[in-house]
């Protein structure tokens, strides 16, 4: 049985996913580094391992069946199990995303990415989640996906651009973190939504105000939360997140 606890987390090539691989492999943790790019893959593994991470690689596309699969494959034989997952890996689509306007591909490609992938790589992942004391799984939304923000007196302030992709990818993955928490509900493994916070990141032209390390913070929070923890949450480094 591999000692150090396994963690895999998704789009972890840049951004907050490589703030978030940097964080867990502090911990002493091993770390999967999902990433569909073999090229920026091996950059990150290497920057990483030279800044003492147990790193290694993970092809992943989340939007492909077979790499998922793949991915699988490659922890059940490195570890035998998974630990924590981070389901960090996501895409903003074109910009603007007027409702009116909107080019229908649009919303069904950030969909495909944001929530379905999310979902392909949750259940690729989940024989192996079970086999581990403590699973954990952390999905990375977004407060823009929260409706209660969406339609409250201070949405032009707090919720983001008008962006019929992207927000309500976020509140469906909101969503369906709800119902998987509701059927694990008997299991050990916690299952929770984080928001970062508005980062400096490719997703928004570097507009955000946050570094990629504070959004990682509420990551690896919710990844090291402890057995009996809270499960079907949302949470931001502020406290609880309204859905
Ligand atoms: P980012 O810098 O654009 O990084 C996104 C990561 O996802 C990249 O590694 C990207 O890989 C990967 N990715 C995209 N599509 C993928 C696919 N099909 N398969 C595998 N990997 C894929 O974005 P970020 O700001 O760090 O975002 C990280 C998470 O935080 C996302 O879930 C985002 O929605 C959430 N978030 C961010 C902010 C913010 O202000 N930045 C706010 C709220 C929530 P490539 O390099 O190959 O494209």
């Amino acid at each position: 049985m591999h000692e150090r606890t396994i963690a895999l987390v998704t789009g972890a090539n840049k951004g907050i996913g490589h703030e978030i691989a940097v964080g867990l492999g502090a911990l002493g943790w091993s770390v999967g580094v999902g990433a569909r790019d073999d090229g920026r893959r091996a950059d990150a593994v290497e920057r990483l391992r030279a800044a003492g991470v147990d790193a290694f690689g993970v092809p992943l596309d989340v939007t492909d069946d077979a790499s998922v699969a793949a991915a699988a494959r490659l922890i059940e034989d490195r570890a035998g199990r998974l630990d924590v997952l981070v389901n960090n890996a996501a895409i903003a689509g074109p910009m603007p995303q007027h409702p009116t306007h909107v080019d229908p591909g649009t919303v069904r490609a950030v969909v495909e990415t944001n929530v379905i992938g999310v979902i392909r790589v949750t259940n690729a992942m989940l024989p192996l989640l079970r086999r581990s004391a403590s699973p954990r799984i952390v999905n990375m939304s977004s407060s823009v996906g929260s409706l209660t923000r969406q339609s409250g007196p201070d949405a032009e302030l707090t919720a983001g651009p008008v962006a019929v992709a992207y927000a309500p990818s976020k509140t469906f993955l909101n969503a369906v973190t709800l119902q998987y928490a509701r059927e694990l509900r008997d299991t050990d493994i916690l299952i929770n939504v984080g928001c970062p916070g508005y980062v400096a990141t490719d997703l928004n032209e570097f507009q955000g105000v946050r570094t990629p390390g504070q959004g990682a913070a509420i990551a690896i929070e919710l990844a090291t939360l402890p057995d009996g923890g809270p499960t079907g949450r949302f949470f931001d480094d502020a406290g609880v997140v309204p859905w």
